[in-house]
């Protein structure tokens, strides 16, 4: 079985403001570095458009419909500060959405090893009842249940080693101990949460890194708080939310990883995923906003996946 990779056209009309670090040219960034002969064998699906009402699974129907509200039929209209949203964001949203529950179908009805979806917006910041942090809705967190609802897992990981904490998953998952989320993320930094002591039902790991920090401490982060976890947990399907943002030519944190570590990182979860989870892994893109150290890291993570 191969690994897929899950993208849309769509995904470069969700537009952004001048100048704003979560851009379209990311994903264009990707797929040059993706187009390289050795990822011949990656299988490239088009992301399906998603069904509405998963959304419902993480955010409840009256934020929905907020956020559908503030569409704007032309021009680019801020959601909070740092979030915005242009025509075609819906879509967008929902198509990134589609491509991730469509990972969880392949993984578990076996027609991929594991699946990366290289979609935008991102979604670890929006909350039960917030868009922020360039996120309008929670992909993952919709993504694991998901899971749970079509395919019956009972305990879904989420790892997300993002630079910036992923406040909006663990806001959706505080209190149901069938998620696991665990977090490396500098700190301090954006959003301000994902302090050790943030623990919430017992399911919620946050493993903060001092900045001007790299590959010892994430490492040592991985092997001592996150992995172990993951095995206490025993869970039947590993997400990754793969923020490539802790690279250190980032331009908004302080994190010095190389593609080495993006690499590491994603054969500890591979192994954890045969040993667990049936191998089922689904990796969603989240940030990463230096476009060369973006386009290295996913290009080390891809092809990690693809060793199987
Ligand atoms: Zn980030």
């Amino acid at each position: 079985m191969a690994t897929r990779l899950y993208t849309h056209p769509i995904f470069l009309e969700h537009i952004t403001p001048p100048g704003h670090p979560e851009r379209p040219d990311r994903l264009r960034a990707i797929e040059r570095v993706l187009d390289d002969e050795a990822f011949s064998t990656l299988e490239r699906v088009k992301a399906p458009e998603g069904d509405e009402a998963t959304i419902l699974y993480a955010h409840p129907e009256d934020f929905v419909e907020r956020v559908r509200a503030a569409i704007p039929q032309s021009g680019i209209v801020s959601i909070d500060a740092d979030t915005s949203a242009s025509p075609k964001s819906w879509q967008a949203v929902v198509t990134a959405i589609g491509g991730a529950n469509a990972a969880v179908d392949d993984v578990f009805e076996g027609r991929a090893a594991n699946v990366f979806v290289a979609a935008r917006p991102p979604g670890h910041h929006a909350e039960k009842t917030t868009a922020m942090g360039f996120c309008l809705f929670n992909t993952a967190a919709i993504a694991a249940r998901y899971a749970q609802k079509k395919h019956q897992a009972e305990r879904v990981a989420i790892v997300d080693w993002d630079v910036h904490h992923g406040n909006g998953t663990q806001d959706i998952f505080w209190d149901d101990p069938s998620v696991l989320y665990c977090s490396t993320h500098q700190m301090p930094l954006y959003p301000g949460t994902g302090a050790k002591t943030e623990t919430g039902a017992g399911n919620i790991v946050n493993a903060p890194l001092a900045p001007q920090t790299g590959t010892d401490l994430f490492r040592d982060a991985f092997l001592s708080r996150v992995l172990p976890s993951i095995d206490a947990f025993a869970p039947d399907l590993i997400i990754i939310s793969a923020g490539f943002d802790a690279h250190h030519r980032d331009p908004l944190a302080e994190i010095n990883l190389t593609e080495d570590d993006f690499d590491w990182a994603t054969g500890q979860l591979m192994e954890r995923a045969g040993r667990h989870s049936g191998n089922r892994l689904v990796s969603l893109l989240e940030g990463g906003y230096d476009l060369q150290g973006l386009a290295f890291s996913v290009a080390a993570h891809v092809g990690r996946l693809m060793k199987g």
